[in-house]
């Protein structure tokens, strides 16, 4: 496993290993990896020749400076779990190296950037949208690996590649769980050990909410939602919604022709936590 700082380091080795017919998987993250993001890298190493791992916590994409500050930065066990799952190449840039010129690129994602963490982290998907295409341009991936955890996230990123008009496969991941429920987060290791026992929560909700489709409307369910939190005094809901999973339109009525999917957010002890589920 080569670790890469520069951008021209990285793209003159895989210059070479294009010429030699090798195929690329890139899995972008943020660090502190856990086993969603090892399930990403394992399939990316069944599929393809090559791995990429980029590490960056990419600061456009922050929109509150204490989370950017308090995100988690474990690089040496984080190399150390990438050897173990046999990556090839490691890309861990600084932030000068990423923005050279500022972070001022602008795009349009239509409706996606504007429900569900658009409303609620403004500039949040243009700051992924921005480090992303940087990445697929440098690694030029036949295949890029994204969890199904960051639902809007997976579904902008098709956006993008269309925008871009990019010839790269984007590979949806599942959602990689806690053994009670708890899907598995960089940011989980911020919660204190109550906060940490309360947390299943969420996904014991989305799994009675889907079992609550026919008998109450999108919107009654909602509010069914709304009000299993008002009785968990720790937790605040900051929304639920459900969607189209193409548009991310939300649903006024159930409608059998499109794929649903429901998606929450929630503060916990300062910790925001979120996670979807299909509701078909
Ligand atoms: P992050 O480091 O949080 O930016 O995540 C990097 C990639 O790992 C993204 O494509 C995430 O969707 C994916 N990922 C994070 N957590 C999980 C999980 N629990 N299960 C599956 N994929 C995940």
């Amino acid at each position: 496993m080569i670790v890469y700082r520069t951008k021209k380091d990285i793209s003159g080795h895989l210059h070479t290993l294009r010429n030699e017919g090798k195929t690329i998987a890139l899995v972008p993250t943020m660090g502190a990896l856990h086993q969603g993001h090892a399930s990403l890298v394992e399939k990316a190493s069944a599929e393809n020749d090559i791995v990429v791992v980029s590490i960056f916590v990419n600061p456009t994409q922050f929109n509150d400076p204490s989370d950017l500050n308090l995100y988690p930065r474990t690089l040496d066990s984080d190399l150390e779990l990438l050897r173990h799952l046999e990556a090839d190449l490691v890309f861990v840039p600084s932030a000068n190296e990423m923005y050279p010129g500022g972070d001022a690129q602008i795009f349009d994602l239509g409706n996606l950037d504007k429900v569900m963490e658009g409303k609620h982290r403004s500039g949040h998907f243009n700051g992924v949208a921005q480090i992303v295409s940087k990445l697929f341009l440098l690694v030029q991936p036949l295949r890029a690996y994204f969890g199904q955890k960051d639902f809007q996230q997976l579904v902008i990123i098709e956006r993008l590649v269309e925008i871009l008009e990019l010839d790269i496969n984007i590979v949806p991941c599942p959602i990689i769980r806690e053994k009670d429920g708890l899907a598995m987060s960089s940011r989980n290791v911020r919660l204190s050990k109550e906060d940490r026992k309360l947390a299943p929560f969420i996904y014991h909700t989305l799994k009675l909410a889907r079992g609550k489709t026919a008998s109450l409307s999108p919107s009654q369910l909602k509010e069914w939602v709304a009000l299993q939190f008002r009785k968990q005094a720790e937790m605040e809901l900051e929304y639920f919604e459900i969607v189209e999973d193409k548009g991310l339109i939300p649903l006024e009525e159930w409608d059998d022709g499109v794929n649903k999917v429901a998606c929450i957010a929630v503060h916990l002890g300062g910790v925001r936590l979120i996670d979807n589920l299909k509701f078909d």
